[in-house]
């Protein structure tokens, strides 16, 4: 078994550590002796994006998300879309996962036409919504409790039927409103969770793994990782965010 990950944008889409999450999925597949490899790709290179299992987008401002613009369109969209339908992995934040909607609309009023992968869309709101928080995942990611941390001005809405990540405990998530947090669609994992995610919420980084390696080879089943300092690092988190 060996899986091969893309990290997409990582010059222009790498807010709050958000690289952190490939080094999480990197150790936890090394721990297991699963070799992996990672690709960086940024605006105009090109690869086959055929030949990757998992792929990760960061978050990014909005002016770094208009400059990308052009790339998508150039060739890389296409492909994006392509592989999702393929049911390849695909762990997106914050910009990146407002990039897999149909469009971001922002405060300043300019409207970026993103890649329509997935059922949803973004409108920038005046008041960001900043803080730690935490959302309990939904069953098809495994229904465990993520805490991370949220910077957005864009409120996200999911088409009707669309599936979230999860369901709010604390905090924001998509937009303050419905209680709905990132998008679960195919084998995507969309949040707007910095933080990193993955190093604080390793029952969701196996959940990714677990995915990709899935579509690759029929099964997979992860062997548990001595994870101590982990859940107690998730544990503290998540006793402050609901206590505060
Ligand atoms: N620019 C987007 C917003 O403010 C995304 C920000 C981010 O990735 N943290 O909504």
């Amino acid at each position: 078994m060996e899986l091969k990950i893309c990290h997409l944008y990582p010059e222009v889409l790498n807010l709050y550590g958000d690289r952190g999450n490939i080094l999480c999925l990197q150790k936890r597949l090394e721990w297991r002796g699963i070799p992996c490899e990672v690709t960086s790709l940024k605006i105009g290179e090109k690869a086959d994006l055929s030949q990757f299992d998992l792929f990760f987008i960061g978050g990014g401002q909005d002016f770094e998300q208009e400059v990308l613009l052009g790339d998508l369109r150039a060739g890389k969209g296409a492909e994006i879309r392509a592989a999702i339908e393929d049911g390849r992995t695909f762990l997106c934040i914050c910009g990146g996962y407002q990039m897999l909607g149909h469009y971001y609309q922002t405060a300043d009023g300019v409207k970026c036409e993103f890649l329509g992968a997935v059922d949803l869309y973004t409108v920038g709101a005046r008041e960001r919504m900043i803080g730690n928080y935490a959302f309990r995942l939904g069953e098809e990611s495994g229904g465990s409790v993520v805490v991370g941390f949220e910077n957005h001005s864009g409120k996200t809405y999911l088409g009707q039927g669309v599936l979230p990540l999860g369901t709010v405990m604390k905090g924001y998530g998509n937009n303050g409103e419905d209680q709905t947090e990132g998008v679960r669609y195919k084998n995507v994992f969309g949040s707007y969770s910095h933080g990193p995610i993955l190093p604080k919420n390793p029952l969701l980084c196996d959940v990714i793994l677990e995915s990709a390696l899935t579509r690759k080879y029929g099964s997979a089943s992860l062997e548990p990782l001595p994870d101590a300092f982990e859940v107690r690092a998730h544990e503290t988190v998540l006793e402050r965010v609901m206590g505060s």
